[in-house]
């Protein structure tokens, strides 16, 4: 399959990543919006949002608590963002699904 995400996964695309384990891969993001900016992408390749499944539950879970937990551990320990772009109006690019974090600057509402 030719994604982007997976190639970085396998290790045939390089990322700086920052954490890895059975499920999930957090990497940073290559043109950062913040101070701090990573990905937490699942391994199991899942193109958007919308095809998550039940059986995806955990895995979903797994994703918001690496999230939180690399987040405080990079110092957004004062807030920080969590943004999953679902297709074209939602502004996704890359068509595996990742948890945008975005942290250590003033964030403002609503995104653009
Ligand atoms: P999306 O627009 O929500 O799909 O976000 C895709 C994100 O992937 C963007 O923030 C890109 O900067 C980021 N990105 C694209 N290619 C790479 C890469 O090779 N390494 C790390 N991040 C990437």
């Amino acid at each position: 399959m030719d994604c982007l995400f997976c190639k970085i996964t396998a290790g045939e695309i390089p990322a700086k990543k920052i954490y890895e384990d059975e499920l999930v891969v957090a990497f940073h993001d290559i043109a950062p919006q913040a101070p701090v900016h990573f990905l937490v992408i699942p391994k199991k390749h899942i193109s958007t949002l919308n095809d998550l499944t039940e059986a995806d539950r955990e895995l979903a879970g797994h994703i918001l608590y690496t999230a939180q937990r690399l987040a405080n551990e990079l110092g957004c320990e004062q807030g920080y963002r969590v943004t999953m772009n679902c297709n074209e109006l939602g502004g996704q690019t890359v068509y595996h699904i990742h948890m945008h974090v975005l942290g250590q600057r003033q964030l403002t509402w609503p995104p653009g």
